[in-house]
């Protein structure tokens, strides 16, 4: 049998038993090892909802995985039993406009986050999923890192829409785990000097030890002056700001902030609409671009982390067994001792 909590409604998680799923010819069948919990699950959880996406129960919970291939099907031919791998969440048609313009990220159908019963979350003792979507990891990238693989591609998508390169300036709004996905990012895309934002002062020191130029503590301020702030601090206006809140006094910050012909990124996905200084955005030719999860993005944190560019693992503060999922999300929404990534261990 398998094993998975299931999300019954608000705040009712249970550990139920259910038939290991049969896999079809191109899907495979993994033995899942580490789960890491996202401010989403904590969403679907807590609020049974997700952005204007309102949850069906019952579900599974769990998106940011790796596993190792148990059983491929017929068609499976990239991967064997005993492969690695971390899974690139999604279920996108292949047919739709965007599928077909290869922005898969905006497929239509995608139904991988709302997939009913009896399909179970990552945080399951078997997964099943698409033999195409699951990438398999190096010897150097373990289990754990694996699990930050879906993060990391957000950020890595961030700022290839932004086009972070050699010697751009990067403001990061937010030192949560994707904005220090963030600042990882935009230093393996060689960005010149980054500054990290936050209003939790251990946060900002996690961001100087994951290779911050500069952290600044805000909070409270009038949004402007933050922003002179921050450019005193960096000796320039920011080319590029990556906002990681999706809290309005932040993204306004992030107005302001940006140099003229810049680029403010919308990474922080704000639970209601924003009140924003959109005249400063406009009259300085300041882009303000969206991204939804990730685009081809797998392949190149896989690879960053496998040849050493970057280290993940700092953001990994807490783990807790399969059965105390439970605690695992109480403590992971409390917020309590630090936390930045609770991985649930699945094996
Ligand atoms: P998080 O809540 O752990 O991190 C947010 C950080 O922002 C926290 O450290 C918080 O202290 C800080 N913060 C709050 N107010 C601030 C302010 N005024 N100035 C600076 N910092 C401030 O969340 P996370 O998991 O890191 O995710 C960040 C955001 O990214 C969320 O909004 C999430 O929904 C979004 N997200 C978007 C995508 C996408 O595809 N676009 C994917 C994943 C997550
Ligand atoms: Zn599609």
């Amino acid at each position: 049998m398998n094993r998975f909590p299931v999300l019954h409604g608000i705040d009712d998680l249970r550990m139920e038993s259910h038939p290991i799923p049969e896999v079809g010819p191109n899907e495979v069948l993994l033995r899942m090892s580490r789960v890491g919990l996202c401010g989403s699950d904590l969403a679907m959880v807590y609020r049974g909802m997700l952005g204007d996406l309102v949850i069906q129960t019952p579900m599974g919970i769990g998106h940011e995985a790796s596993g190792v291939v148990a059983k491929c099907g017929s068609a499976v031919t990239h991967l064997k039993p005993g492969d690695r791998v971390t899974i690139e969440p999604g279920n996108c048609c292949g047919n739709c406009d965007f599928c077909k313009a290869g922005h898969y990220n905006n497929c239509v159908k995608d139904n991988f986050y709302t997939l009913p019963m009896p399909n179970p979350g990552c945080i399951a003792h078997y997964f099943k999923h698409r033999g195409d979507l699951c990438h398999k990891l190096p010897e150097t990238v373990s289990q754990e890192e694996g699990a930050l693989m879906e993060p990391f591609s957000v950020a890595i998508h961030a700022c290839r829409r932004s086009k972070v390169t050699a010697g751009t300036t990067v403001l990061v709004c937010g030192a949560g785990p994707i904005g220090l996905l963030c600042l990882l990012a935009a230093r393996a895309m060689g960005a010149k000097s980054i500054l990290v934002t936050d209003v939790r002062p251990e946060r900002l020191e996690t961001a100087s030890k994951m290779g911050a130029d500069f952290t600044m503590l805000v909070g409270g301020a009038d949004p402007q002056k933050e922003a002179k702030r921050i450019e005193e601090v960096m000796g320039c206006m920011p080319e590029v700001t990556l906002e990681c809140t999706g809290v309005e006094v932040a993204f306004q910050t992030a107005i302001y902030a940006t140099r003229a012909c810049g680029v403010v990124v919308m990474v922080g996905l704000p639970a209601a609409d924003l009140k924003l200084p959109l005249v400063r955005a406009g009259i300085r030719e300041v882009d303000i671009i969206g991204v939804f999860r990730f685009l081809n993005c797998f392949p190149i944190a896989i690879d960053l982390v496998a040849r050493g560019v970057v280290d993940v693992k700092p953001l990994i503060t807490h783990r807790f067994k399969f059965e105390e999922f439970n605690k695992a999300f109480e403590f992971f929404r409390s917020g309590k001792d630090g936390a930045i990534k609770c991985m649930v261990i699945c094996d």
